[in-house]
């Protein structure tokens, strides 16, 4: 019985467990140790700086944004020596510009493989090419890249992955997961900053035996288990797939509509930053999505705010949601004075959609479901 009751020391919800982390290291494709943490996806980050540092260790942030920023804060509170590479918002920090910076006293380096503030990826698996020849482990936030774009976890060298419940991966916020190589590991055995919730090594003596050190959420690993079933039965490709099909139509939609994207070199597939048109507030676009049609999508974080909006099309996103999503923008943008033609950016995701269902006619690429019986 999977119900609310399920106490988390029986061997029903030691069961859950043991497949939610197997299912785990299945879907992000890796040989290295997975594991769970009762918080959201910073908690992870957290303990990938408290497990594997002592103070005073140099390490390199590659930051382009409002998460890369997180980072930085987030290092130097416990002590270490940053050096941040920086990349305006909007673009990425390149992998040469990091392996320039690398010299053997860095211990770390950390990034967002998706900087969900911007919408643009980094080029992580060249950038863990460069690490993987020094002494340090490469710390990869994929809150947003799980999912919605390839990562080679082992062979590129991502020491550290870290995953949440509430992208790509479809649970209510408050779980958070991360893989951890051998590399990472060796790195814990010197790291002396002070730890206590989040004790990586204790929490992989738990994991052993389908428990937690603390108590776990129940509740979100019985829904964490749920999605894990369902993407295992698309397939990780099939979800990453989605997520690129979408980010394509949706970039294709804006520039149907003569909008300019705000990460055009290097666009997510999880989220598409949109710069507001001259003369309207990006604040104004969201309340009314919400307002008028009972949709969210997100304004710009800091000083992005007013200048940027960011449509999310990540995990069970899909294509009928889409086409909402860009005829209710059209309307928006037609009421607020906006020059559009209405239909244009709708006409563009049919396009994509239809061409997609016309090359592949066995699977909807974008929804996942058969065309057979279409
Ligand atoms: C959502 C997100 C996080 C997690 O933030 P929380 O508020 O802790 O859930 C971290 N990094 C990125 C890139 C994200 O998109």
């Amino acid at each position: 019985m999977l119900g609310a009751g399920m106490h988390h020391r029986t061997q029903d919800f030691r069961n859950v467990f043991l497949a939610v982390l197997a299912d785990l290291k299945q879907v992000m494709g890796t040989a290295n140790d997975v594991l769970v943490l009762v918080a959201s996806g910073t908690g992870a980050m957290e303990a990938s700086v408290t497990n594997c540092f002592s103070a005073g260790d140099r390490v390199i942030v590659c930051t382009a944004g409002k998460f890369g920023e997180r980072w930085v804060e987030m290092t130097r509170a416990y002590g270490l020596d940053v050096i941040v590479l920086e990349a305006p918002y909007g673009k990425a920090v390149s992998a040469e510009a990091l392996e320039k910076a690398l010299t053997p006293d860095v211990k770390g380096v950390f990034v967002q493989a998706s900087e969900t503030s911007t919408g643009a990826v980094h080029d992580v698996r060249a950038m863990g090419e460069a690490v993987q020849k020094t002494g340090a482990i490469f710390v990869v936030d994929a809150i947003t890249g799980l999912g919605t774009m390839p990562l080679y976890i082992d062979s590129w060298g991502l020491d550290i992955v870290i995953g949440g419940s509430q992208k790509a991966f479809m649970v209510p916020p408050g779980l958070a997961f991360l893989s951890i190589s051998p590399k990472a590991w060796a790195h814990m055995e010197r790291a002396k900053l002070p730890r206590y919730y989040f004790d990586l090594k204790r929490e992989k003596k738990y994991a052993a035996s389908g428990e937690s050190a603390w108590t776990a959420s129940t509740a979100l690993m019985l829904a964490l288990n749920e999605a894990l079933q369902y993407i295992k039965s698309i397939g990780m490709a099939t979800l990453i797939d989605n997520a690129e099909q979408l980010a394509r139509a949706t970039r294709e939609a804006c520039h149907a509509l003569g909008l300019e994207l705000f990460a055009a070199e290097n666009p997510s597939a999880s989220v598409t930053a949109v710069k507001a048109p001259d003369g309207l507030d990006s604040g104004v676009v969201v309340k009314e999505f919400r307002q008028r049609f009972g949709a969210i999508i997100a304004n710009g974080q800091g000083e992005m705010k007013g200048r940027i909006f960011r449509i999310a099309h990540l995990g069970y996103f899909d294509v009928a949601d889409l086409f909402a999503v860009i005829a209710e923008l059209e309307l928006i943008l037609y009421a607020n004075g906006i020059p559009v033609t209405l239909g244009a950016g709708v006409a563009a995701v049919q396009r994509v959609y239809a061409e997609i269902a016309i090359t592949d006619k066995t699977t909807d690429k974008i929804t996942g479901k058969e065309l057979a019986n279409v």
